[in-house]
C-alpha cells in the first residue's frame, strides 16, 4: 500500500462499503420479491452471486482490518464488525452450507411450482378451498384435499433430505439438531420452551375438546354420516353457511378501501409510508401471502392474492401489520438493524391487526355487517383461536420429532399429532404427505411456535394500548404507540427489552388467554417461556 490510511479514510472507506452493502441486501430482497411474483429465478441467483463477490473479495476483510485499528467512533467499529462478521460467513461458507441453500431452494421450488388437478383440469389453493368450503359431494371433496396436499407428496422427499443436511451441518457446529441450533439462535432454551408447549397443552386441551366434540357432531350430522366415519376431507365446510353469508360484505373491489380505512383510522397512512400492494393473481405467482422490507422504511411491498372473502381481509390486515412495521423503522439506523429483533416481535403486530379485525366492533364498522352476525362471528372467530393454538401445538410438535429422527414415517407421526392435538381422524391412508404442504419447514425453521407467543404478545400490546390510550380500533394513538415503543427500535435492542418497556413484563399468556377463554378462565395465568 503507497499511502497510510489516515481515521478519515478509513470513515469514507466504511461508509461506501456500507452503501454496497445495503445495496447487495436491497438487490437480494428485489430477486426474491421477482421469485416469488414471477417464478423466475435468474434475478435471484445474479443476487447471490453479486453478494457472495462482494463479501469474499479478500480486499474487504484486509482493509476492514486495517480500518478497525484506526476508528474511535462506536458506530463506525460497530459498521465494521457487521461487515466483517458477514465477510468471515461468506468466506467460511462451505460445501455443506451451499449444499443447505441448494436443497433448500429444489424443495422450495417443487413446493411452490407444482400445481395440482382437479376434475381433469389444472387448479389453485384458492380453488380447492372453496370447494371444501361449499362441495357437498364427499367423492369431490376428497378429490379437491387430496389435490390441495398433492405439492406435500411433490416435495416431501427433498424436505427430507433438507433436514438430514441441516442437521449434519447443526451436529457439526456441536448442537443436538438443526432444530435446537435455531431456538437456541433466536434465544430460546430448547427444553424451557418445550415445557412451556406442554403447559399450553394442558391449559387449553379441556375447552378445544369439549367443543370440537360438539363440532365434529354438527359436521357429521351435516354430511349424514356418523362422527366415526369423519375423515380430514370433510371438514372445512362451512355448515351454518357462515362464512358465506360474510362474504357478502367483501366484495373484491372493497378490500382495500376497508383495509385503508381501518389502518388510517389507527394512524397509518399507508399510501404515505409508501406500502405498495401486488393483489391480482397470476400464473407463476406465489399462492402464499407476505409482506417484504425491500429496503426499510422506504420500500415495503405486500404480496397477495385477491378474493372476495372475510379471510381474505384478515390476510391483508395481517400482511399491512408486517408492512407498518417495516415501514416504521427509523432510517438513523443502520439498515441491519432495521427489522424485528425475533420471530414473535416480527409476527406480533400483524397478528394484533388481525385480532383487531377479528372482533364485531370492527366488523361493524368497517364492513357494514349487521350487529348479530358481526357477534357471531366473533364468537366464531375466538374458537378460530383456539383451534389455532392446537394447530401450533401439532405442527411445532411435528418440526421438533422431525428433526429429531428425519427416517422415521413421517406421514404417519403427522397424523398422529393432528389426531392428539387437534381431534382430527386421519385419512383410511395415511401415507398422503400432507405435512409437507407446510411451506414453513423450508423456507421458516423453528418458526411455527412463534405465532403462538406472537399472538400472546399481540394481546399484551392490544391490552398496553387500550389502557394508555383507551382503544386500538379507530384512534390514531396506535400508530403512536406503536411507532415509539415497538417499531422505533428494530433490531438494535432486544424483544424482552421492547415488551417491557410497552407493556410492562415479557411475553406471557395472560392477556392472550383472557381474551380466548374469557375473563374468568384460569388458564395459565401469565405463563412464558423462558427466553
Ligand atoms: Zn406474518
Amino acid at each position: 500500500m503507497e499511502r497510510a490510511l489516515s481515521e478519515d479514510d478509513a470513515r469514507v472507506y466504511v461508509g461506501n462499503a456500507m452503501q454496497q452493502a445495503e445495496d447487495v441486501r436491497r438487490q437480494g430482497m428485489l430477486a426474491h420479491w421477482e421469485l416469488y411474483t414471477t417464478g423466475t429465478r435468474d434475478a435471484s441467483e445474479q443476487a447471490d452471486r453479486a453478494a457472495r463477490a462482494f463479501y469474499t473479495d479478500p480486499q474487504l476483510s484486509t482493509t476492514l482490518e486495517v480500518c478497525y485499528d484506526l476508528v474511535t467512533d462506536p458506530q463506525l467499529t460497530d459498521h465494521i464488525d457487521y461487515l466483517y462478521a458477514r465477510a468471515k460467513a461468506y468466506c467460511k461458507q462451505d460445501d455443506a452450507e451451499d449444499a443447505m441453500e441448494a436443497k433448500a431452494r429444489e424443495a422450495g421450488s417443487l413446493q411452490m411450482t407444482h400445481r395440482a388437478t382437479y376434475r381433469g383440469a389444472p387448479t389453485t389453493d384458492l380453488a380447492m378451498d372453496k370447494v371444501l368450503e361449499t362441495e357437498k359431494d364427499i367423492g369431490l371433496r376428497k378429490e379437491a384435499w387430496y389435490a390441495r396436499k398433492a405439492k406435500g407428496d411433490a416435495a416431501a422427499h427433498a424436505i427430507v433430505e433438507l433436514v438430514k443436511l441441516r442437521n449434519e451441518y447443526a451436529r457439526g457446529q456441536g448442537h443436538a439438531n438443526y432444530y435446537e441450533m435455531c431456538l437456541e439462535g433466536e434465544g430460546y432454551d430448547p427444553e424451557g420452551l418445550y415445557e412451556f408447549l406442554e403447559e399450553v397443552d394442558s391449559d387449553t386441551v379441556a375447552s378445544y375438546t369439549t367443543k370440537n366434540t360438539e363440532r365434529k357432531a354438527e359436521l357429521a350430522a351435516a354430511f349424514g354420516i356418523s362422527v366415526d366415519e369423519l375423515r380430514p376431507w370433510h371438514f372445512d365446510l362451512d355448515v351454518d353457511g357462515l362464512a358465506k353469508e360474510m362474504d357478502m360484505y367483501f366484495p373484491a373491489g372493497k378490500q382495500m378501501e376497508m383495509l385503508k380505512r381501518s389502518y388510517t383510522d389507527m394512524g397509518f397512512d399507508l399510501k404515505g409510508l409508501g406500502i405498495t400492494y401486488d393483489v391480482d393473481p397470476r400464473p407463476g405467482k406465489s399462492q402464499h401471502c407476505f409482506s417484504m422490507g425491500i429496503s426499510m422504511p422506504d420500500d415495503v411491498r405486500v404480496l397477495a392474492n385477491k378474493e372476495a372473502t372475510y379471510d381474505y381481509q384478515q390476510v391483508l390486515h395481517h400482511e399491512s401489520g408486517h408492512a407498518v412495521y417495516y415501514a416504521g423503522m427509523d432510517p438513523a439506523l443502520p439498515f441491519y438493524d432495521r427489522g424485528a429483533p425475533t420471530n414473535t416481535m416480527n409476527e406480533s403486530v400483524p397478528m394484533l391487526m388481525e385480532q383487531v379485525c377479528s372482533t364485531a366492533q370492527w366488523l361493524e364498522e368497517y364492513a357494514g355487517v349487521p350487529t348479530e352476525l358481526a357477534a357471531r362471528v366473533e364468537a366464531d372467530n375466538l374458537w378460530g383461536e383456539e383451534s389455532f393454538i392446537r394447530k401450533v401445538l401439532a405442527v411445532s410438535t411435528f418440526e421438533r420429532r422431525m428433526y429429531e429422527n428425519p427416517d422415521q414415517d413421517l406421514a404417519t407421526l403427522w397424523w398422529e399429532l393432528k389426531e392428539r392435538f387437534e381431534g382430527m381422524p386421519r385419512p383410511d391412508d395415511t401415507s398422503v404427505n400432507a405435512w409437507a404442504a407446510t411451506p414453513h419447514f423450508i423456507d421458516y425453521p423453528a418458526y411455527y411456535h412463534d405465532y403462538l407467543m406472537a399472538s400472546m404478545a399481540a394481546a399484551q400490546l392490544r391490552s398496553a394500548i387500550e389502557t394508555e390510550n383507551g382503544s386500538v380500533l379507530g384512534n390514531p394513538g396506535t400508530a403512536e404507540f406503536l411507532r415509539e415503543k415497538v417499531f422505533a427500535p428494530g433490531q438494535s435492542t432486544g424483544e424482552n427489552e421492547i415488551m417491557e418497556g410497552a407493556t410492562g413484563e415479557d411475553v406471557n399468556t395472560q392477556a392472550y388467554f383472557e381474551w380466548v377463554y374469557g375473563e374468568d378462565e384460569d388458564a395459565a395465568g401469565g405463563a412464558g417461556p423462558d427466553a
